[in-house]
């Protein structure tokens, strides 16, 4: 179990005003399955989050979708008003495969929403790319080809400026459901409010220190079982503080998001934190300290099992 870490941080950060764009990765399904999981449900759950909270244009990132009730999940999404945009095929690792078989996947993934162009006018707007584990290259090279045929096709990016794990956060829930652990699940519950707390906390801090303003921030989250529980009270909970929820395509006309960081890494950052390395930064005083991954793969982690 986590300790809880000093919540000063989180709560010296005033929210109000700061604007924050959702986007939900991994449509139509993410995590790993289990007994009694229902990735309808989930999804109609975080619907019914993101209306209840009054949040507009968010964009739904997708992947392949298996059979006719995975592509029933896209069409729900369309149907509640909400864009799909592209996060490749296959969930490829741009730095694991390569250029030329990152942008196939791309375009594969392009043909699979072109088809629900008859379903819905928001296809229109499927060219929004989210790469999967914000990892956009590994060397200049594969990053600038990568960029070259997003822009040559008329992509934009959707970079993300809040991570709070939020798929560590489901994969601890996962395990604690199979080992039957309801006070783990019970923890996890009252918990991952403060830790999504501290992660817009330090992006809003860490955007002040490179911007010297409040930018749009842009939150990933994802279609996952713990998400789907979560997902209405963390909202809730900004909103009360004074967040404002925007749209994706308004966040993206923040003058931040035209800059290139030109930046090759692997691992996934954040575009914050992709803009601090590339001006070599020391962004470490915004770094979580108390729910980080590390932490978290320790919830519900039987002691035998390798970590
Ligand atoms: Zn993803």
């Amino acid at each position: 179990m986590l300790v809880s870490g000093c919540p000063c941080f989180a709560q010296s950060t005033s929210l109000r005003g700061v604007k924050v764009a959702i986007t939900v990765d991994d449509l139509p399904t993410h995590g790993d399955p289990f007994p009694g999981i229902d990735r309808d449900a989930i999804s109609r759950q975080i619907l019914a989050a993101l209306a209840d909270n009054h949040a507009k244009g968010v964009y739904g990132f997708t992947n392949q979708a298996w059979d006719a009730s995975e592509v029933a999940i896209f069409k729900e999404w369309l149907s509640a008003g909400y864009p799909l945009g592209n996060h490749t095929y296959s969930h490829a690792n741009l730095n694991r495969v390569g250029a030329s078989t990152f942008t196939a996947d791309i375009a594969r993934q392009d043909r699979v929403l072109a088809s629900l162009a008859s379903f819905s006018p928001l296809i229109a707007r499927r060219r929004i790319f989210r790469y999967p584990f914000l990892d956009e290259g590994d060397t200049l090279a594969r990053r600038n080809d990568v960029r070259g045929y997003l822009f040559g096709k008329g992509y934009r990016v959707a970079e993300v400026t809040i991570d709070y794990l939020d798929w560590s956060w489901t994969d601890a829930y996962t395990r604690c459901r199979i080992n039957n652990d309801q006070k783990s699940i019970q923890w996890l519950r009252t918990h991952v409010n403060e830790a999504a707390d501290r992660y817009l906390s330090r992006s809003v801090e860490m955007a002040r220190k490179l911007f010297h303003r409040d930018v749009d921030q842009i939150l990933l989250v994802h279609i996952g079982a713990f998400d789907a529980l979560t997902l209405d009270g963390i909202l809730r909970e900004w909103r009360s503080k004074g967040v404002q929820l925007i749209s994706l395509e308004e966040a993206l006309t923040d003058p931040i998001y035209r800059i290139n960081p030109n930046l090759a890494y692997d691992g996934g950052l954040t575009f914050l934190e992709q803009i601090g390395e590339a001006r070599k930064i020391d962004t470490r005083p915004f770094a979580e300290t108390t729910y980080t991954l590390e932490s978290l793969s320790r919830v519900c982690r039987q002691p035998t099992e390798p970590r």
